[in-house]
């Protein structure tokens, strides 16, 4: 074992993320995270890692799903951004949009109205669902790929006018440390939900799905299907309300039913 990842194992410091700290900082998302989180943000850096390390210290790694204030309980309204990684797009039959984008023909063409006709990709895709959760109860709705696209399309607008201050997100557990540090930086409400199979489980094929290389299909557990369900769902279950959006550069924003 290399000494960083013993130093993860041990939560040297009250950190895990020696490891992947050191891999990432030859990489161009690791210099603008330094650039842009440590350089020009420096309290924010400085206040996040010390929760990080408290949080760390307190147990946090044992569990099943990190979560913290509203972001676990209700996440409606346009302050909240639900995020899902885009290996949860079905592989076959495959999704109309291809797959490591930010892309979803099913809401760009308004399919989700009364006799819009889907791929055959779509119907059972659970992208289709969390997004018609969440737009539908007013959220951002944002289909994640890269580190550095995640940077500058969730945490700098969260970082630098507090554009979203609670987030919910489906993504591989190798990922949860990496993001919790920028969530916390960004004093965001938080629930990261794990996938169940598929996921990256260590750096190389993170590294391979960061720039778009993944052939799994990532797949949730039940009841943390029905965690987004209950947290985004219609009261009472049943067909969504009407809602509006529009794609502002990568991110699905709520907008007047249209
Ligand atoms: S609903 Fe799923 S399969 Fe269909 S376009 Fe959107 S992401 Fe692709």
């Amino acid at each position: 074992m290399n000494p960083f990842a013993w130093f993860d194992q041990r939560q040297v410091g009250g950190f895990r993320l020696w490891d992947f700290g050191r891999r990432s900082l030859g990489r161009e998302y690791g210099w603008v995270f330094l650039w842009h989180a440590v350089m020009r943000h420096p309290v924010q850096f400085a206040r996040g890692l010390r929760q990080y390390r408290r949080l760390i210290k307190s147990g946090l790694a044992g569990r099943e799903v990190y979560a913290h204030g509203e972001g676990l309980k209700w996440g409606r309204g346009a302050e909240t951004i639900v995020g899902v990684g885009f290996c949860l797009k079905p592989i076959d039959p495959p999704c109309p949009s291809g797959r490591a984008n930010h892309d979803c023909q099913y809401f760009e063409q308004r399919l989700h109205r009364a006799g819009g006709r889907m791929a055959a990709g779509c119907a059972r895709c659970k992208i289709r669902q969390h997004g018609l959760e969440a737009l539908s109860q007013g959220c951002h709705f944002y289909i994640m790929t890269s580190a550095l696209d995640i940077w500058r399309d969730l945490f700098l607008p969260a970082l630098q006018d507090r554009r979203f201050r609670r987030g919910v997100f489906a993504l591989c557990r190798y990922s949860f440390d990496p993001f919790l540090l920028p969530l916390l930086m960004a004093n965001m409400e938080y629930a990261l939900i794990p996938f169940a199979s598929g996921d990256c489980r260590d750096y190389e094929t993170w590294l391979q799905a960061d720039v778009g290389i993944k052939d799994t299909q990532t797949v949730m557990a039940d009841h943390h299907l029905a965690m987004f369900q209950q947290r985004l769902g219609p009261p009472g279950g049943g067909s969504p309300p009407p809602f509006g959006f529009r794609k502002i550069g990568n991110v699905f924003a709520p907008a007047p039913s249209d």
